[in-house]
């Protein structure tokens, strides 16, 4: 521990003092100062839980419920190149539940095989994007980084896309493939993916409207809580890869946070406030000389009606209708989305119940059934019991809060 009065003593501080004609101070200076540390080694007073401002959770703060399938694909996303007529269609689908921790990495890998497309045949740089969401934004963001002329033609953009119904969270291993499917590869191709990716949100941290930003999120439970959450299939899980990019789970010890559950730990990570950053990206391909067509495609034999030769398909959960690709799994999620508040911007994950306070939303997930809920369910209809529960749940939880000694409680 740093001793202050050595400190002011050996930094010249008393010297400077002296010389404006303070030196009668010293002795104030030099007199005993308190312990600067009072809490345990193993929990540094610097890396305390900052007060918890309650999430008002009610039914009536709800401002909508949305649903979306996520793309899951065992073998993971699709990036292959495909010869259609006269066009060379590079594929960017099936991200599951890393659609937009993955966008970026991903973009890098199809964009450079667009461009070794292009470079076999007449030296055009014309490309053409399919999909406005996180796939198709990033993809054309980064083709006109690498010095494309670039076109999207999507049949909806934000924010009537799926990639805007998401959670909003740096979660680049979530259902993206199956330890069973994937090839040998995968796990590397999976780790320079979710680096760059990595690197790209970096940029954005401080940004105007907060598109992303770091937070602390919470798993509370009167549990000890597993470092993996129970296996309902063989996920993939590669989080170890990348551990020295965000900061490791921490352990709460008992009386150091305002929760009312036996167990606590905190994790930092990235949220992304998809209204702002959606918007960001597009203003950005925009400003940067994109054009944007809205396009419904039926099959991909209308591909050939385009211009462009190379064209990079980023249909997400349709391409499974469009490209007719079986192997596309929908895994359903749904979000309640309570009234942002002033000053909440943490994340808890209680009793089944994964709450992200965002800028644009609290958004609330009820996942009862772990990892397996929304398996090869493509129903995006609401269930409104579903928010009413996740309601009940938050409200439980700070009815709890509330009987704490108001000591613990700040
Ligand atoms: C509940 C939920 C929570 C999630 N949370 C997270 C999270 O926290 N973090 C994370 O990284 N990922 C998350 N995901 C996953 C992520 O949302 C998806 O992986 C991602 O949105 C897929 O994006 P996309 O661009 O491929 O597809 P989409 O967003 O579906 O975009 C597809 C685009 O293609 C266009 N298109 C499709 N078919 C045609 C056609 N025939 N003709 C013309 N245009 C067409 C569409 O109009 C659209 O513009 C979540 C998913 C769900 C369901």
């Amino acid at each position: 521990m740093i001793n202050r009065r050595n400190f002011l003593q050996g930094s010249g501080a008393f010297a400077s003092l002296s010389a404006i004609g303070l030196s009668g101070c010293t002795r104030q200076v030099t007199a005993p100062l308190p312990p600067l540390v009072t809490s345990t080694p193993a929990f540094p007073f610097y890396d305390a839980v900052g007060p918890i401002i309650p999430i008002r959770a009610d039914l009536d703060r709800i401002f909508r419920i949305t649903v979306c399938t996520r793309p899951f694909r065992a073998a993971g996303p699709r990036q292959d190149v495909e010869r259609v007529g006269d066009k060379y269609v590079v594929h960017n689908y099936g991200h599951g539940g890393s659609g937009w921790s993955l966008s970026w990495g991903s973009a890098d890998v199809v964009v450079r095989r667009a461009v070794a497309t292009l470079a076999e045949g007449s030296g055009q740089r014309d490309v053409a994007v399919i999909g406005a969401g996180a796939l198709g934004l990033t993809a054309a963001l980064t083709a006109q980084r690498a010095g494309m002329k670039v076109t999207i033609y999507a049949r909806e953009r934000a924010p009537y896309v799926r990639s805007v119904r998401a959670t909003g969270s740096w979660t680049p291993d979530s259902r993206v493939g199956l330890r069973s499917a994937v090839t040998p590869d995968f796990a590397a191709n999976w780790e320079a993916m979710a680096r760059t990716s990595f690197a790209m949100y970096m940029t954005y941290i401080g940004s105007a409207g907060y598109p992303v930003e770091w937070t602390d999120r919470y798993a509370l439970s009167d549990e000890p809580i597993p470092d993996h959450p129970p296996e309902v299939r063989d996920y993939v899980r590669y989080m170890d890869r990348i551990a020295d990019l965000t900061p490791g789970p921490h352990d709460l010890p008992p009386g150091t946070y305002p929760f009312p559950t036996r167990y606590a730990r905190r994790t930092t990570s990235l949220t992304f406030n998809v209204a702002d950053y959606a918007r960001q990206l597009m203003v950005d391909f925009l400003l940067a000389g994109g054009t944007i067509e809205t396009r419904d495609f039926h099959s991909p034999q209308e591909l050939t009606a385009l211009p462009q030769p190379v064209i990079i398909n980023c249909t997400g959960y349709a391409a499974r209708q469009l490209w007719s690709d079986e192997s596309i799994t929908p895994v359903r999620g749904q979000i309640a989305w309570l009234i942002p508040q002033e000053g909440v911007t943490y994340g808890l994950n209680y009793n089944g119940l994964n709450v992200l306070a965002r800028r644009d939303g609290i958004v609330m997930m009820l996942n009862k059934r772990g990892e397996d809920a929304g398996w090869n369910d493509s129903s995006e209809v609401p269930d409104h019991a579903v928010a009413a529960e996740a309601v009940g749940i938050l409200q439980e939880f700070y009815g709890r809060m509330a009987k704490m000694p108001p000591a613990k409680r700040s």
